[in-house]
């Protein structure tokens, strides 16, 4: 077998296996000898990119062309690009335990996969793609993507990406199919942020979720809390900020995170989390004694950190507030033609119904800040457009549009919350989190975990 040369363990195991012969040395394999358990030591080597198979659904499709219920199923082609994260490489977030056996970051040429999905397209004529890939790989938007928007298909791709993606990335991955994305946004407040390590500020979040609403890019997301050292104050900006978001895609809900094994604050108690137990759930799975579970288990308890009580019931509240009043919600620019001026149309959930008229620097402002900025930057682009503001009229300026949810202020930089459409908003949920009556959404109801 082509494989078997080059030592993976499965493919040599398998080789074993036709030929009869003892997988005595087969790396990582446990087995029963006898009355004896044998355990070979692992290898630590991961699968190049390159002998990563091709998927073959051919017995897949024959059992749901023969099922019964086939004209209920909407089945999704499932693609690999990438194993690994390059971030985690570099900056584990301290909460993930993804990747446990190879953090590597290793990455099909995008134009094999690209070859990959294309195949797959044309032998099952299946549309939805859905890739497995934790985070993709940065170099897919010069070597898939185009490929995927040059072509004649119409996907629906789903991806996992990094929170820090520019406008014209995010505007490439919806050109090339791409529908539904999971961003590791995590939280919107840049001290939550700093301690779980996760590259990206508040600012920067939001304008992932304002640039998912300008391509019409259905983004799944989690509000993770709990992080160790976190106070309420790192909150509660945030929280009084949130009504002012909800017109952007809003949270499935405000979790705590759960201690997960292969995670730094598994592997490190001094990040937080010293005591901590097999998950309550597994008992009522494994009749195990404790210890034998704590070297099975992934999830684990521990006693909360980081916020509770009064802050923790206002996120959740208003994380709730923001999902049931996003579909009603839009803060919609328009420049009328051959006009400087800028009109923020205001139809959110729970704010005046208004236009705001915006001329001269302060729309200039407006714009500068679609990127986020520190009010220094911002001061000094208004500078070199020639018709700056004094340090007093910019501070008024950026209060009053923080005030009347126009701009979104994360403590270190302002980023403008309107956007330039309004995307279709098709999927129907029946119950918001926590169990409150939701309505029609963007953001599909999967569960998924807000981990990119
Ligand atoms: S949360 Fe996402 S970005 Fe962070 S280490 Fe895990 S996979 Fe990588």
């Amino acid at each position: 077998m082509w494989c078997a040369a080059r030592g993976y363990a499965l493919p040599a195991l398998l080789t074993h296996i036709d030929a009869g012969t003892a997988p005595a040395d087969v790396p990582g394999l446990c087995w029963w000898d006898g009355q004896e358990s044998r355990a070979n030591e692992e290898s630590r080597r991961t699968v190049a990119p390159a002998d990563i198979p091709s998927p073959d659904y051919d017995l897949w499709q024959q059992a749901i062309d023969a099922s019964p219920i086939a004209e209920y199923v909407h089945p999704k082609l499932v693609v690999e690009g990438a194993r690994g994260c390059w971030w985690g490489e570099k900056h584990h977030c301290t909460f993930c335990g993804l990747n446990g056996s190879a953090m590597t970051f290793r990455a099909k040429p995008g134009n094999r996969l690209w070859d990959e999905v294309d195949r797959l397209v044309r032998r099952h004529r299946i549309l939805d793609i859905v890739t497995v890939d934790n985070i993709i790989d940065m170099a897919y938007f010069k070597d898939f993507l185009p490929l995927a928007a040059d072509s004649d298909w119409d996907l629906r791709m789903h991806y996992e990406v990094k929170s820090n993606l520019t406008a014209e990335q995010l505007e490439l991955l919806a050109r090339a199919g791409s529908v539904h994305i999971q961003p590791g946004i995590e939280s919107l407040g840049n001290r939550a942020l700093d301690l779980m390590d996760k590259g990206v500020s508040g600012s920067r979040n939001i304008r992932t979720l304002r640039e998912c609403e300008n391509h019409s890019l259905t983004c799944s997301w989690n509000y993770l809390y709990g992080f160790p050292g976190e106070t309420d104050q790192d909150y509660a900006s945030v929280i009084d900020q949130m009504p002012a978001l909800v017109h952007l895609q809003p949270p499935g809900g405000a979790h705590r995170i759960q201690l997960e094994r292969f995670s730094p604050n598994f592997a490190n108690p001094a990040l937080g989390f010293p005591q901590r137990r097999p998950a309550e759930m597994y008992r009522h799975v494994y009749d195990l004694p404790e210890d034998q579970l704590a070297d099975l288990v992934y999830l684990f308890d521990t006693p909360p950190a980081g916020i509770g009580g009064g802050t923790e019931a206002r996120l959740k509240a208003a994380a709730r507030d923001w999902y049931t009043g996003h579909p009603a919600s839009t803060l919609v620019l328009e420049q009328p033609a051959g006009d400087e001026t800028l009109l923020v149309h205001d139809r959110r959930h729970g704010w005046p119904r208004r236009t705001h008229r915006l001329t001269g620097w302060h729309a200039a402002a407006l714009r500068h800040l679609e990127a986020g900025r520190t009010r220094s930057a911002l001061h000094r682009l208004l500078t070199a457009d020639g018709n700056p503001p004094t340090g007093a009229e910019l501070n008024a300026w950026l209060g009053e549009a923080v005030a009347l949810g126009l701009l979104f202020d994360d403590g270190r930089s302002y980023v403008s919350l309107p956007t330039w459409h309004v995307p279709v908003r098709s999927v129907e949920r029946a119950q918001a989190p926590d169990g409150t009556a939701g309505g029609a959404s963007g953001t599909p109801d999967n569960g998924e975990k807000a981990a990119e």
